[in-house]
């Protein structure tokens, strides 16, 4: 999807072209940050394009495979994440100029771009959280095991309230994080995507938030050993950080979240605003 032309956290703004022509689509444009194309066993892609530039805005795009030797697909450099080149998987900035692939490559059909994105974003989000929680538990584990054994200034440095204050923040933000990806999941299941896309969108916000809170502390509490190669907590917390941006960036998750309490409160014309009752 994401284009560097373009806000792609917009979607509407993904400007690549697809265009019919008799029994093929052609497709122009520049793609980047697209996960796994570095790795040799990626042979297909699914790139969402336009079909339509004139068509209602929601239907404008659609989704296409395109196998990965396709003539006119130039892979042209991995994207390093704060220095990571996360081979062999990459994320990669991908030209396709004049790629050509038959009609019957078009997904669902013209136009439905979207709804695919909608349908398939929402279980991939909120695997990203299960992972970020799973990375969360994991640095508390280390902070403690280091709180526990390191000896400053007299005691052990788990013995000062700072970092039992830390250590109880971290434990109450992750079951937080994760009570609230279980009701995700829970709806998910029960009443569908669609519905649950409020809880989604939340939990894509605090899962990553947590996650990274929580690794700024371990990082803290193994000192320059935090942002060394020594532990995997520097790793963790480059890639963490990247799901803050990765999959819609935080504001657009609590854009929706807000449009959609505020909508719970919307007065129609003429009707009464709901005031609270106050005494004087
Ligand atoms: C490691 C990694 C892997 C990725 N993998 C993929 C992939 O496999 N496929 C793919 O298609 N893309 C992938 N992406 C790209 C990612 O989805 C986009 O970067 C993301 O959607 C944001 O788009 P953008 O970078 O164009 O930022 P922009 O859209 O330019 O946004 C920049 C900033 O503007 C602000 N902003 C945007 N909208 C609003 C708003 N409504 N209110 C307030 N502020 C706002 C936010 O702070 C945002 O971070 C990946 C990114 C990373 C870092």
């Amino acid at each position: 999807m994401t284009e560097p032309a373009v806000a792609s956290s917009d979607a509407t703004n993904i400007a690549t072209r697809i265009e019919r022509q008799g029994n093929d689509y052609v497709i122009n444009g520049t793609k980047w940050w697209i996960s796994g194309a570095g790795d040799p066993r990626c042979k297909i892609f699914i790139l969402m394009g336009k079909t339509d530039p004139e068509a209602p805005r929601h239907q404008q795009q659609s989704m296409i495979l395109v196998p990965a030797d396709t003539a006119g697909v130039d892979i042209k450099r991995p994207l390093p994440v704060f220095g990571y080149d996360d081979a062999p998987h990459g994320h990669c900035e991908i030209v396709f100029e004049n790629v050509r692939v038959p009609a019957s490559n078009i997904l669902l059909g013209e136009g439905r771009g979207f709804e695919i994105a909608q349908g398939r974003l929402g279980p991939g989000r909120i695997h990203h959280c299960m992972r970020a929680i799973g990375v969360a538990e994991r640095a508390l584990e280390l902070m403690c095991k280091r709180l526990n054994s390191r000896v400053a200034f007299g005691r052990r440095i788990s013995e000062q309230s700072i970092w039992r204050e830390r250590v109880a923040e971290a434990r109450i933000q992750i079951d937080t994080a994760r009570l609230l990806t279980l009701k995700a999941a829970y709806m998910m299941d029960t009443v569908g995507n669609k519905i649950a896309k409020a809880e989604i969108a939340m939990i894509k916000v605090l899962a990553p938030n947590v996650a990274q809170q929580v690794l700024d502390w371990a990082i803290q509490a193994y000192g320059a050993a935090g942002v060394s190669d020594e532990t995997p907590l520097a790793t963790m917390w480059a890639h963490n950080r990247t799901l803050r941006i990765a999959d819609g960036p935080d504001e657009v998750h609590r854009n929706a979240v807000a449009k959609l309490e505020l909508a719970k409160h919307m007065s129609l014309p003429g009707e009464d605003l709901e005031l609270p009752v106050t005494r004087s």
